[in-house]
């Protein structure tokens, strides 16, 4: 019975994310902007400079629907690109680069083909887009460079799962990075982002989105993530070494990261 249960509930998450993703991938940027006062952006510039993505890497963005991780990797290895082209460096640097977005809703992965054309970006053939499961990984063993996972893990059903795939895709020397919503515990700090998170967020959500649920779903998942230091030995127990982490804004958010070696 308690297994039955188990698998009830497992179903019912899997649903209620799939419904919230679905529900705010048209109102996403603008509520990402202000519920972080512009702030996702300098961590995604954060966790991409901890990456170092280089000319030729095959990488895969996993959760990366709206394209906004895998955009900034492109960017990196485009400059760096150029900048060769200017030293006459790029017959070393003829290997195709491959950025894999793997993403489980096909609403979030739209929002992010829509903005690669607005981005010019709709040909490029280093963009690829993937609807699949992080628990589930549609790609073979050994092939990956890089793996991100920004603000996505906290939503899977099972995450040991999601970091045993990780670790199973990426070759060895392949960096794990993980951007993720994490826990604050500076006193007075910690006292107004609870308030701001519990009261805030879900009148912002439905105010602007129209949605409170969504948002109280977001609030609530946050808090049931584990803390930086739990979350990491789950990262060692998926096999990682070197694993350590970040945290930006006092544990607001953390970059945590591994190394397949
Ligand atoms: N990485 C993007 C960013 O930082 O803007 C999007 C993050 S959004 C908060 C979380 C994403 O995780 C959604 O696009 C959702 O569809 C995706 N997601 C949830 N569960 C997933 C799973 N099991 N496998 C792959 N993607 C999943």
């Amino acid at each position: 019975i308690v297994a039955g249960f188990k698998e009830v509930r497992e179903e019912e998450k899997r649903q209620l994310v799939g419904n919230v993703f679905s529900s705010v991938a048209s109102s996403y940027d603008l509520m990402n902007d202000l519920m972080s006062g512009g702030l996702h952006r300098l961590w995604k510039d954060r966790l991409v400079s901890m990456l170092n993505p280089f000319p030729g890497m095959k990488h895969l963005d996993v959760a990366g629907g709206t394209g906004d991780v895998a955009f900034r990797i492109l960017e990196t290895v485009n400059s760096i690109k150029r900048r060769a082209l200017q030293d006459v460096l790029l017959d070393e640097l003829q290997e195709e680069t491959r950025i894999y977005i793997c993403d489980i809703n096909p609403n979030m992965l739209n929002v992010g083909k829509e903005r690669a054309l607005e981005r010019g970006l709709a040909g490029d053939k280093s963009l690829v887009w993937v609807e699949g499961d992080a628990e589930a990984l549609c790609f073979e063993d050994r092939t990956m460079d890089g793996y991100t996972i920004a603000f996505g893990i906290r939503n899977v059903t099972h995450i040991e799962k999601a970091l045993a795939e990780a670790y199973r895709v990426l070759k060895r020397g392949g960096r794990f990075l993980c951007l993720e919503l994490s826990h604050v515990e500076i006193p007075v700090f910690k006292e107004l982002y609870d308030y701001y998170s519990f009261s805030v967020i879900p009148a912002m959500g439905e105010l602007v989105a129209g949605d409170r649920s969504s948002y109280q779903y977001l609030v609530e998942s946050i808090r049931r993530f584990p803390p930086q230091e739990k979350f990491a030995s789950m990262i060692a127990d998926a096999g990682f070494q070197k694993v350590e982490y970040e945290n930006l804004v006092g544990g607001v958010v953390a970059i945590h990261s591994g190394l397949k070696i």
